[in-house]
């Protein structure tokens, strides 16, 4: 192997922040890929028609539209367009009309009856400083910038993250809004971590949306990829990096992977206290991915569902905490929470005629090893009748399968790690720098570092920050396409 200042083991996107920095801070990046594509939780491909693309893991990218790494990155200048459906979110309920997160605060709380002025209290201050909330959330909390946002944010966390949290609104649809957005956090509600994730993703919906790149996510990793090798980086994939002994050459390892692959990679050079450390780290529960081509739009009940970016399928606020909390104790019951995604109402690109996709996935318990799809198909089909007449072709990928397409899943955990209070900010370990891990010049670069789970590149740029003053005495680079970019 050529010698290299900087090997990064993964390619997902954080792998590829991370990459992106070290290349752009002048240094020699080699980035190693167990795959044969590049991407990690970006890739898609045609899966039953090669016309029609497929997301096979993310979708939709609320985080990449706002956090620190992809605004200075910046993916409009790259040819990556962020297209929003006309509402962000929609949450379907029994027997009335959906609640809608319209991108205009004003439009969604109008819908919401009685409960109207109380979602303008909970996302005004937040909207209002959203640049600093998402900062904050996503700040890994350890040099924590966007610090003004505190005083605001802070109280809401504390209000919807206890057992009291049902008591904030009246009626059924603001509370179904703010679970929806809360159970992307894939874990038990309310908690604390739920509700500052529900409130980042529940106010994102009205500032800068839940997007869809244009043509699918790979864009987004086709866009940082070029972006390595235009700064002398190099790519390589299908091949599984097993011991960290291959890398030896490289002054600095950045590693996009599990903690469990770490300890596998560090066999007995790590120190017993962090590979304990390691092994007693919680993975969350699992995804059951569900994907469709179908034959038209999902026939929803509530039509105004149908220009939703974005729809959560668990019915009213309490049961979606029941079901989450239940499935994070590793209750299988029959209605999961379930997300789904008709690309094509973004992106009409994304469909030809008589045919286009649907992405889906379930919220199910660690390790689960049953095909999704009947479930998947009968929540869609509880909020949408007639949708399994539409179906062309379909596949399920159970937790256990998805585990096997990318070892960062560990158990289907698509979240590598659960977001608990204490995992959300001591992820992995308990350590001052959490990306730094006891042997010299190895660190961890995945979701499995603060801030966690999401396409937000913030896990690569943090733990990139660190190896650059650490190991080169280097500053951050600056991440745009042009010399007046700002530095992140
Ligand atoms: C079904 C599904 C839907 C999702 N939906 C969304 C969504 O809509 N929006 C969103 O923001 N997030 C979503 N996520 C989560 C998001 O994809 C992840 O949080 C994100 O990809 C994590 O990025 P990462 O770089 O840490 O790891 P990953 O994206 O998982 O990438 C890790 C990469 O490292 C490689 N790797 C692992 N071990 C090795 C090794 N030993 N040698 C070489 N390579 C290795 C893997 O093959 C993989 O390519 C979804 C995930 C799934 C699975």
């Amino acid at each position: 192997m050529s010698t290299v200042d900087a090997a990064v083991v993964g390619s997902g996107p954080n792998g590829l922040a991370a990459a992106v920095t070290l290349a752009r801070a002048g240094l020699r990046v080699a980035v190693h890929e167990a795959a044969d594509t590049l991407g990690g939780g970006l890739r898609g491909a045609a899966l039953f028609d090669p016309d029609i693309h497929h997301d096979v893991c993310a979708a939709v990218h609320p985080m990449a539209a706002a956090s620190r790494f992809f605004r200075a990155f910046d993916l409009a200048t790259r040819d990556v367009e962020l297209l929003h459906a006309p509402i962000a979110y929609a949450h379907p309920l029994d027997g009335g009309p959906a609640a809608l997160a319209h991108r205009e605060l004003d439009a969604t709380a109008a819908e919401l009856g009685a409960d109207g002025q109380r979602w303008q209290r909970l996302m005004a201050p937040l909207v209002a400083r959203t640049t600093e909330v998402t900062d904050l959330l996503l700040s890994g909390m350890r040099r924590p910038t966007g610090l003004r946002a505190a005083p605001a944010l802070l109280p809401r966390v504390l209000r919807h993250g206890t057992p009291w949290a049902t008591g904030a609104f009246r009626g059924e649809r603001a509370p179904a809004l703010l679970a929806g957005a809360a159970a992307h956090a894939v874990g038990p509600l309310p908690s604390l971590p739920g509700a500052a994730i529900g409130l980042l993703m529940a106010h994102l919906a009205h500032t800068t949306g839940w997007p869809l790149p244009r043509g699918g996510s790979r864009r987004v990793a086709e866009a940082m990829a070029d972006d390595i090798r235009a700064h002398g980086g190099t790519l390589h994939t299908g091949h599984a990096i097993t011991d960290l002994r291959e890398l030896s050459e490289a002054r600095a390892v950045l590693l996009d992977v599990s903690p469990t692959a770490l300890l596998a990679m560090g066999g007995d050079a790590l120190p017993r206290r962090y590979a304990r450390a390691l092994a007693r780290y919680r993975y969350g529960p699992a995804a059951g991915k569900a994907d469709f081509l179908v034959s038209e739009p999902i026939p929803w009940a509530d039509p105004a569902v149908g220009r939703a970016g974005t729809v959560h399928l668990g019915g009213p606020a309490p049961a979606i905490h029941r079901q989450e909390t239940a499935n994070a104790r590793g209750l299988a019951t029959g209605t999961p929470f379930v997300l789904v995604v008709d690309p094509a109402v973004t992106d009409p690109s994304r469909a030809r005629p008589g045919r286009r996709p649907v992405w889906a996935y379930a919220h199910l318990p660690p390790g689960d090893e049953r095909d999704p799809l009947p479930l998947v198909r009968a929540a869609i089909e509880r909020y949408a009748p007639g949708f399994t007449d539409t179906i062309l072709a379909q596949r399920g990928v159970s937790g256990a399968e998805l585990a096997r397409y990318n070892a960062n899943y560990v158990g289907g955990d698509i979240g590598t790690g659960a977001v608990t209070l204490r995992q959300s900010v001591l992820r992995p370990a308990a350590r001052v720098d959490p990306y730094r891990t006891p042997l010299p010049g190895v660190y961890l670069c995945s979701a499995a570092t603060p801030p966690g789970p999401g396409v937000h590149g913030m896990c690569g740029l943090l733990a990139a920050r660190s190896a650059l003053r650490r190991e080169f005495g280097l500053p951050l680079p600056a991440l745009g396409p042009d010399r007046t970019a700002v530095t992140p």
